[in-house]
C-alpha cells in the first residue's frame, strides 16, 4: 500500500529535502501566495459578528434564561410540588414551599406555592427537562430568549423569584388589585 493511500486525508505530501534554489530562498512566491490568501477573504462573508453590538437571530426552540410564568391575573403558577427538581440533572434548582394565605389568593394561584425559587446557574446545562417535567405551565426557558450575563461572583449565579419571576403587565397589576379586593 502506498503512502498516499494510507493518508487519511489524502492530502499528504512527502517533505523534499532537496536543497532550494537562490531565489526559492528569498520566499517571495510562498510570501506572495500568502499574501493572496489574506486578500481573498477581504472579499468573502464575513462569519463573525460585533457581538454585543450585534446579536445573532436565535431558533425557536432556543433555551435561555428561565422564567417563572404568571396567569392572565398575575398569579405565580408554580406550586412548588418539585418536580422540575427532581427532572433536574444537574441538581439546580431548590425551593421552600409554603401554604398560601386566604389573602394572598391574588398573588399565588394553587393553595402551596414556591416561597424560595432558586437555581443555579452556573450548574444548568439547559436541557429543558424542568420545563417538561412542569405540570402547571411554570417554569419556561423556551419562551425566555434572555442570555445569562457573565459575572465575576459565584453567588450572583444563584438566581431566586426577583430575577425568574416574570413581570406584571399592566393588566395583571388591574387583575391583582380588584381580586384582592
Ligand atoms: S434546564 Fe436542565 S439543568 Fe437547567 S435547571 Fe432545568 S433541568 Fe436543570
Ligand atoms: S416550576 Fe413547575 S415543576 Fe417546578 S415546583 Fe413549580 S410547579 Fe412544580
Amino acid at each position: 500500500m502506498s503512502i498516499q493511500a494510507m493518508s487519511l486525508s489524502g492530502r499528504k505530501k512527502e517533505v523534499s529535502n532537496k536543497k532550494m534554489t537562490f531565489v526559492e530562498s528569498l520566499y517571495l512566491w510562498t510570501i506572495l501566495k500568502g499574501m493572496m490568501i489574506t486578500i481573498s477573504h477581504l472579499f468573502t462573508r464575513k462569519v463573525t459578528i460585533k457581538y454585543p453590538e450585534e446579536v445573532r437571530e436565535r431558533s425557536v426552540v432556543y433555551r435561555g434564561q428561565h422564567s417563572l410564568k404568571r396567569d392572565e391575573q398575575g398569579r405565580e403558577n408554580c406550586t412548588a410540588c418539585g418536580l422540575c427538581a427532581l427532572s433536574c440533572p444537574a441538581e439546580a434548582i431548590t425551593m421552600t414551599a409554603a401554604e398560601r394565605l386566604p389573602s394572598e389568593k391574588h398573588l399565588y394561584r394553587e393553595e402551596k406555592y414556591a416561597k424560595v425559587y432558586e437555581i443555579n446557574m452556573l450548574r444548568c446545562i439547559f436541557c429543558g427537562l424542568c420545563e417538561e417535567a412542569c405540570p402547571k405551565d411554570a417554569v419556561y426557558l423556551t419562551e425566555s430568549k434572555v442570555l445569562v450575563p457573565s459575572m465575576y461572583d459565584r453567588e450572583d449565579f444563584i438566581f431566586g423569584k426577583d430575577k425568574l419571576v416574570m413581570p406584571l403587565t399592566q393588566a395583571m397589576k388591574n387583575a391583582q388589585l380588584n381580586n384582592a379586593n
